[in-house]
């Protein structure tokens, strides 16, 4: 079964000229059909060069709608429409207005894990990949960081000269992680080198070896003369780790730090997807134009 939809799913793909990208927490069968995978960054890059007109976003609302302002004359299609992102969600344009309203003389930085119309608000967009930079390049000492109140705290640890008001959303997934945990994983595996995710809560980001985005833990694995790793991000992260480093071990932090919106799309989604053209990202010309300078210039930064 599973077999003849991969099947289907890649004459429909050939038919129709479409380019499948998906996110690093997909499940395992998307990840193994995708064209491209990555993190947000690495996807954000990707999409803007396609010749391909037809892009099938495996991951979250965000991400799509990210996908569609660099490309706004491509069909951008999310198999799920209900993929949300509770970090993204954090923050509405109203709050946001009121922030700007209260500090007019501060720049908004906005993660990319953000609605299209909060980046439309926002000078500049970051992932977790280069939040550090987009920061410390940043042409003003006073910032507004949104919505992540964790990565804004390592942002903020990394580029202490800068003032900054950071909004206190975070990762439902990634605040899970607790410091008894990260103490009964390094004495389980006291070898193994411990990667996380800047997203997670301060007391795991001090006690790790490395903070990284996904893709920086992909290199890391790769480079690292460790065989053993603690992993401190969402789990669908371990399938790709060990698919491209099949003689290392990997572990992850804790248990049960799964995101649910990452794991809505199936292989039967991404069939209709392609099938009935569903369901395709609209977004109004205006937060377009708005937030496609915040997106280039995060792009620009690299
Ligand atoms: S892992 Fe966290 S930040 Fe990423 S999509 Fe899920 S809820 Fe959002």
């Amino acid at each position: 079964m599973e077999k003849d939809l991969v099947l289907e799913i890649k004459k429909l793909k050939q038919e129709r000229g479409a380019v499948i990208l998906a996110h690093n927490y997909q499940i395992p069968p998307i990840q193994d059909i995708a064209d491209l995978l990555g993190d947000s960054l690495e996807l954000a890059k990707v999409s803007r060069n396609l010749k391909n007109k037809l892009i099938v976003f495996c991951g979250v609302k965000f991400m799509a709608e990210t996908a569609k302002i660099l490309s706004p004359e491509k069909l951008v299609l999310l198999p799920v429409m209900e993929a949300g992102c509770p970090l993204a969600d954090s923050i509405s344009v109203d709050e946001l207005k009121a922030l700007r309203r209260k500090y007019p003389d501060y720049k908004v930085v906005s993660y990319v894990n953000s609605s299209a119309e909060v980046k439309a608000l926002s000078d500049v967009c970051c992932t977790s990949a280069n939040a550090v930079e987009v920061v410390r390049k940043l042409d003003s000492r006073h910032i507004i960081f949104t919505p992540d109140k964790n990565l804004g705290w390592w942002v903020k640890n990394n580029v202490p000269e800068k003032d900054m008001i950071i909004w206190e959303g975070f990762c439902p997934v990634h605040e899970k992680f607790d410091y008894q945990e990260l103490k009964e994983a390094r004495d389980a595996h006291p070898e193994a080198e411990v990667i996380v995710h800047p997203e997670c809560p301060p007391e795991i980001l001090e006690n790790s070896d490395c903070i990284l985005s996904t893709a920086g833990m992909l290199k890391r694995a790769k480079e690292s003369k460790a065989e053993n790793f603690i992993v401190g991000t969402e789990e669908g992260m371990i399938y790709r780790l060990k698919k491209e480093n099949p003689h290392k071990h990997f572990y992850s932090l804790g248990k049960n730090k799964i995101c649910e919106d990452m794991k809505k799309i199936e292989l039967n989604d991404l069939y209709l997807s392609l099938r009935d053209k569903k369901y395709a990202v609209s977004l109004d010309e205006r937060i377009i134009n708005a937030a496609r300078g915040a997106l280039e210039r995060m792009v620009a930064v690299g």
